[in-house]
């Protein structure tokens, strides 16, 4: 994929840090409040009893050990120098704040780990943590993914998450008061959602003092509520050209300097239902690609337009 046409992660890693850095997904045995009956039972209904995480990681493992373990897979995959902790699986701001800084803490002693990254609920983060990682953004590199997966409340509703996106704007000013960048998280092929709603998510991110955007396509997982959705009938997956051409438009729409860490899903093999395109990363990123060559389309061009329309309206 032609990196120039959208502004990538590992390349903003390499400036930061002038060697490859890689991020190692840990799952640090958290839970989630919408799993866990505080918000509800069922969670959101693509989410998995591996709560949507979807690195190798084992909850047997220490937090050191499946570091010390990713470095050495990484360190010889991708020559990889520096490590980022990624705090991925459930909602990794959900616990006790103590319980949750010694976690934070065990990465960052981890040699050669110059950060963390960590994935979580806009609703779900508290002031005591914000600030710690505040704090340690001050000499470490420390981002916060939150969960929006779509700017319509409506549809939010329909797939159980138990937000809206206003619980994302607030978790965002909150977290950017701190310095913390932001990096948001949304799902194409939501179901009810429009080509106009998705579209409608990338404006709605155009306008938050986010840093970076993982895209990711919605893919039906065994033993999930959108499996039974999916078996009934009910759900239809995007074709791979849909996605391919949702992807093109929705990064035409982002500012140019928002970093993005993902243009797909990553669907474990064994547990993907639907649809077994998603498998074929590197096929849909040249389709990516491809698509944005052949109509011109770069990340910002037409987040350019929406500017110059505003300011001449
Ligand atoms: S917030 Fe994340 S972990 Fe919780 S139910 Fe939704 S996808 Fe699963």
């Amino acid at each position: 994929m032609d990196k120039r046409l959208y502004r990538d992660f590992n390349s903003y890693l390499r400036e930061v840090f002038g060697c490859r850095v890689q991020k190692i997904v840990i799952d640090a045995g958290l839970t989630c409040p919408n799993r866990d009956g505080t918000i509800s039972r069922g969670g959101c209904i693509y989410c998995n009893a591996r709560g949507s995480g979807s690195g190798a990681a084992s909850r047997l493992q220490s937090i050191s050990e499946q570091l010390e373990e990713g470095k050495s897979y990484l360190a010889r995959r991708y020559k990889a120098k520096k490590f980022l902790a990624y705090f991925q699986s459930f909602t990794n701001t959900y616990g006790p704040p103590d319980r949750l800084k010694q976690l934070y803490e065990e990465a960052l002693s981890v040699p050669d780990v110059v950060g963390l990254t960590i994935g979580t609920r806009p609703d779900c983060v508290d002031e005591e943590i914000l600030e710690y990682l505040g704090r340690v953004g001050r000499s470490r590199l420390v981002w916060l993914e939150y969960g929006l997966q779509s700017a319509n409340n409506a549809t939010l509703a329909l797939i159980n998450r138990g937000h809206e996106a206003g619980a994302f704007s607030k978790a965002v000013e909150r977290t950017r008061r701190r310095d913390i960048p932001v990096c948001a998280h949304v799902i194409l092929g939501l179901p009810g959602e429009t080509r106009d709603d998705m579209l409608n998510t990338a404006r709605f991110l155009a306008a938050s003092p986010i840093q970076a955007v993982k895209i990711h396509l919605l893919y039906v997982v065994r033993g999930t509520e959108l499996e039974h959705w999916y078996l009934e009938g009910h759900y239809r997956c995007l074709s791979r050209q849909e996605y391919v051409s949702i992807v093109a438009d929705f990064l035409a729409l982002l500012p140019p300097q928002v970093i993005i860490q993902r243009l797909t899903g990553d669907p474990h093999p064994g547990e993907l239902v639907a649809p077994l395109w998603a498998l074929e990363k590197q096929i849909n990123l040249h389709a990516i690609q491809t698509h944005m060559q052949h109509r011109g389309l770069f990340q910002g061009k037409e987040h350019a337009l929406t500017l110059e329309t505003s300011w001449a309206g």
